[in-house]
């Protein structure tokens, strides 16, 4: 079993509760449940390592420990990978990508970004009244930061959070998704036993209940809040912030659309748009899960997405040739299933799919054609494999339909013209978008929602700039 991190020491809690593998549905170990007085003490040592050591200022220590950090991950990673696997029921391809291999490089990426980013902006002197003031800008870490985290990408999102918290001179307290705890304790025993990252600098928790979550959101000696999941949880993460005003960064929900043009490559398109929907299980905020298609092409097109979903291999997610693995849980199947069957009632064509294959809570790769852009399945997040094909007039429209949505996360356009993808893409209101399978996805590049799928970005310098504070000083210089 894994331990807490809190002020420095791996602590075992007296309860418990079981930890499950999704692609059996079977315990495989257990995880520590902290209590509220377990993050009481993890929020005490991040406030006493933020105000009483040289952490926030000692930028060469910082660096060094992001450095070694890395190191570690590179170093002891496959017993992450494979509790990665495990655990998250990501498939052993995705660790070797934007499951585990992927975010280690950004804890490189911020000791590199650490070693020349001026902390410090000079302003122009100014004369008033026959004085002359220098003016310039120190920027100083924004202080204790609780880190809350959702299960689909557990090792990439805690990192994303924790790499530049730590960098900008943050102390953090991090707390795993219930579903996930021990992959994102493993990066606590990591940390313990590979760094010289101070004690109270750094805390994880892992509990089963939300109060735990809530506590941090709502805690007075807390400074930031940085969170990741559902929108419906990011509403109440900010009104508990809001309590003292604190700093609130949201990465939430998604309902992103791929644009196929009428001059598309339809059969590179289908093929990307069927693997995609079916990457990680369709457990990902910035899936395309809206396909939007010329409706003259619709059922073309929706023929050779539907054969490319047939090619995926599910199963066993440690099998490298295994390209789909299962859901987290049996209650995310049922909210999936429960979609799926509502879209049908509602008048989407059930094309292939919509079935649970067990044991475990896999959940086969399913295609819902012609369905209206208005119905829940095309206005809800679902997080599951399943991808709706919405028809479009003409460009205005696809326009119009991506946009109709409260979510602005992702998306994507398929066209042979890059201009006119273009142009397309500088009208969807989305935090990032693909052009022609472009990869916007990367340590150096900002990440975020646009309207309610969240404030902030996240990795990148802005990333960065989001845990630091900025101080205005004048001096009269002559
Ligand atoms: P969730 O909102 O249920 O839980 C996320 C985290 O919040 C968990 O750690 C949970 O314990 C905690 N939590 C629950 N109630 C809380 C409360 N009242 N106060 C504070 N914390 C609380 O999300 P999930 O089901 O774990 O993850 C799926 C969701 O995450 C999806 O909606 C998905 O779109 C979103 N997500 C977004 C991004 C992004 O970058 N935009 C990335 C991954 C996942």
């Amino acid at each position: 079993m894994k331990h807490l991190l809190i002020d420095g020491r791996l602590v075992e809690t007296e309860r418990t509760y079981p930890s499950l593998n999704p692609a059996t549905g079977e315990e495989f170990d257990r995880a520590p449940d902290a209590t509220t007085d377990d993050a009481e003490r993890a929020v005490a040592a991040a406030r006493r390592a933020f105000d009483t050591t040289d952490w926030a200022t000692d930028r060469q220590l910082r660096i060094r420990c992001l450095e070694q950090l890395h190191t570690a991950l590179v170093e002891h990673g496959d017993e992450l990978r494979e509790l990665t696997i495990t655990e998250v029921g990501a498939t052993r391809q995705l660790t070797h990508a934007n499951q585990l291999d992927v975010p280690i490089e950004i804890f490189r990426y911020y000791a590199d970004l650490l070693r020349d980013y001026p902390m410090t902006e000079e302003l122009a002197e100014v004369e008033i009244r026959g004085q002359t003031h220098r003016r310039w800008i120190e920027k100083e870490a924004a202080g204790v930061v609780a880190a809350i985290i959702p299960y689909n990408y557990p090792n990439q999102i805690g990192f994303a959070k924790l790499a530049p918290a730590l960098a900008a001179g943050c102390t953090v307290v991090l707390k795993a998704s219930p579903d996930t705890p021990l992959t994102t304790l493993a990066l606590g025993e990591l940390i313990a036993e590979h760094t010289d990252i101070p004690p109270g600098v750094v805390n994880v928790l892992s509990s089963s209940g939300v109060e735990v979550g809530a506590l941090l959101a709502a805690h007075a000696d807390v400074d930031v809040v940085t969170f990741t999941g559902s929108t419906a949880t990011g509403r109440k993460v900010m009104e508990a912030a809001s309590k003292n005003l604190k700093r609130v960064f949201l990465e939430l929900g998604g309902k992103s659309a791929m644009i196929l043009l009428d001059d598309a490559d339809f059969d590179l398109a289908a093929m990307f748009a069927a693997f995609m929907i079916c990457s990680h299980a369709g457990q990902g905020c910035a899936i395309t899960t809206r396909l939007l298609v010329p409706r003259e092409h619709h059922d073309e097109i929706v023929e050779k997405v539907a054969a490319n979903l047939g090619r995926v291999t599910y199963g066993d997610p440690s099998d490298p040739n295994t390209y789909m693995g299962p859901l987290i849980s049996e209650k995310q199947r049922d909210k999936v299933d429960a979609m799926v069957k509502r879209a049908v009632e509602a008048g989407a064509k059930l094309v292939t799919g919509g079935e649970r294959v067990d044991p475990g809570y896999f959940y086969t790769p399913t295609l819902l054609a012609g369905v209206d852009p208005a119905s829940e399945i095309a206005q809800e997040e679902i997080f599951g494999p399943v991808l709706a094909v919405i028809p479009f007039d003409d460009d205005d429209d696809a326009v119009r339909i991506a946009n109709d949505t409260i979510y602005g996360l992702s998306g994507g356009v398929q066209s042979a013209d890059p201009e006119r993808a273009i142009a397309l893409a500088r009208r969807i209101r989305s935090g990032t978008f693909s052009i022609n399978g472009g990869n916007y996805f990367a340590p150096d590049a900002p990440f975020g929602g646009y309207k309610q799928s969240g404030i902030g970005r996240e990795m990148g310098v802005a990333g960065f700039e989001e845990f630091l504070e900025r101080k205005t000083l004048a001096m009269v210089v002559g």
